[in-house]
C-alpha cells in the first residue's frame, strides 16, 4: 500500500512537471528540410507529451553519475541540480583548455581535452586560445563537458545544468558539413577567433568528409547528429530500440571516421525529440544530450538578415543560451558575420564546450559502417598494387 502511494505521488509530479514543460515547449527543429516529413501539430504534441518524460528521466539518471563524478563537474545532487543548477565548470578552475599551444592543421579540441590534465601541456589554468586577429570577439571561456552518465542540456527540454552566466552564448550548428555553407560558417567563426559546436549527419560526413576534417582543424568541437536525420520519437524506430541505436551508433561511427580522430560524446536529437530510452541509451554510452536554450528556427529562413534578427531578439530577451542553428543552410552561413558583429556590439560573450574524453565508437556499428557502399576504407592500396597487366602492352 505505502509503495503504491508513493507510485501514485511520483506520477503526479511526472505529470505536473510534464505539463509544465508542455506549455513552454516550442515547435522544435525540424532539422534540415531534407530528410524531415514535416509533422502535424497533432503529431508534435503527442510528442511533446512524452519529451517531458524523457527529461525528467534523463535528469534523475544523469543527476545520479555526475554526482560521483569528481572536480570537473561540482558534484550536484539530482534534486538540487533540478532547481540550482550549479556551474559546471566555475571559474578559475581548471576548465580552461589551454589550446593556444594546438598545431594549426590537424590540432583537434579533443586531443587536448583528452590529454589528461585539464590545464593542456603544461599552460596555466586560465589560458585562452591565441587570437591573432585585432579586434576580434575571441572565446570567453572555454568549459569542459563531463559526459560520465549522459549529463543533458538545453533549457527547452533539460533544466538541470545552467552553466551559463548572463550574456554567454554558445554556438551551435546542426545537420552539416555541407558544402559552401559550412565553409561560410567556419571562416566567419575563424575570423573572430571563435569556436562552435557542429552535430554532423553521419550521411553528410561519409558525403564529405574533407569538411567533417576541416571543422575539426579549425579547431571546432564535433558531435553527431544520427546517420540519416530521421526522427527517432516516430516509427519504426520508436518500437524498435535496436534500429534507434543503429541510427545514433551509425552517425557517431561516420562522423568519427570522416573526421579521421576522436570526436565528442555530444549528441543532438533530429527534430529534438528524444524518446526516455534513448535517452537512458546514450547515458550508459557516456555520450552527453543536447536540447537548446534557444532555437534561431534558421531553418524557415532564407534571408541572412531573418537569422540574425530572430538570434538577437531571442537572445535579447532570454540573457543568455546555447543558440541552435544549421550550417547545412545558405542563410546561416551568410548570416554569420553580421550576427558575430551584432553580438559583440550587444556584450554578448561566446562559451566554446570541450568533452573530458572522446566518444568511444561500437565495433559493430564501425564494421557497419564500412560495409556501406560508399565507404572504402578497407581498400587503401595504390592501383599499381592492385592490377597489373600481365598479358599484353
Ligand atoms: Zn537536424
Amino acid at each position: 500500500m505505502k509503495v503504491l502511494v508513493i507510485v501514485i505521488a511520483a506520477l503526479a509530479t511526472l505529470g505536473l512537471a510534464a505539463f509544465g514543460v508542455v506549455t513552454e515547449q516550442k515547435a522544435s527543429e525540424t532539422g534540415g528540410a531534407l530528410l524531415v516529413a514535416h509533422r502535424t501539430n497533432a503529431a508534435q504534441d503527442a510528442d511533446s507529451a512524452a519529451a517531458p518524460a524523457a527529461a525528467a528521466l534523463g535528469q534523475v539518471a544523469a543527476g545520479q553519475v555526475v554526482a560521483g563524478q569528481a572536480a570537473a563537474a561540482p558534484a550536484a545532487a539530482p534534486m538540487q541540480t533540478l532547481i540550482a543548477a550549479p556551474s559546471i565548470a566555475p571559474p578559475p578552475a581548471p576548465i580552461h583548455l589551454a589550446q593556444a599551444q594546438a598545431a594549426p592543421g590537424r590540432s583537434l579540441p579533443l586531443a587536448s581535452a583528452a590529454s589528461g590534465p585539464q590545464t593542456g601541456s603544461g599552460k596555466p589554468a586560465g589560458n585562452m586560445p591565441a587570437c591573432d586577429k585585432p579586434g576580434a570577439m575571441g572565446l570567453s571561456r572555454i568549459v569542459q563537458i563531463d559526459t560520465t552518465g549522459g549529463p543533458a542540456f538545453g533549457f527547452e527540454h533539460f533544466k538541470q545544468y545552467d552553466f551559463l552566466r548572463d550574456h554567454e552564448v554558445v554556438l551551435t550548428f546542426d545537420d552539416g558539413p555541407w558544402p559552401e555553407n559550412t565553409a561560410a560558417v567556419i571562416k566567419a567563426l575563424t575570423d573572430q577567433c571563435l569556436k562552435a559546436t557542429f552535430f554532423e549527419i553521419g550521411e553528410h560526413a561519409t558525403w564529405h568528409p574533407e569538411l567533417s576534417k576541416m571543422v575539426a582543424a579549425a579547431g571546432m568541437t564535433i558531435g553527431s547528429h544520427t546517420w540519416s536525420h530521421k526522427d527517432l520519437a516516430r516509427n519504426p524506430y520508436a518500437s524498435d530500440i535496436e534500429q534507434a541505436k543503429q541510427e545514433i551508433e551509425l552517425g557517431v561511427s561516420a562522423v568519427h571516421h570522416a573526421v579521421g580522430g576522436p570526436i565528442a560524446p555530444f549528441f543532438r536529437f533530429p527534430d529534438l525529440q528524444q524518446p526516455p530510452v534513448l535517452l537512458s541509451y546514450l547515458a550508459s554510452r557516456n555520450i552527453a544530450t543536447f536540447s537548446t536554450d534557444i532555437d534561431s528556427f534558421d531553418f524557415k529562413m532564407h534571408r541572412p538578415e531573418q537569422v540574425v534578427e530572430s538570434v538577437m531578439s531571442k537572445l535579447k530577451k532570454r540573457g543568455k543560451g546555447i543558440v541552435l542553428m544549421h550550417d547545412f543552410k545558405p542563410a546561416t552561413g551568410a548570416a554569420m558575420p553580421e550576427l558575430l558583429r551584432q553580438l559583440k556590439a550587444a556584450g554578448f560573450k561566446v562559451v566554446h564546450m570541450v568533452p573530458n574524453a572522446p566518444v568511444t565508437t561500437l565495433a559493430k556499428y564501425d564494421d557497419m559502417l564500412r560495409q556501406q557502399d560508399k565507404m572504402d576504407v578497407t581498400n587503401t592500396r595504390p592501383e599499381s598494387s592492385v592490377v597489373k597487366t600481365i598479358s599484353g602492352d
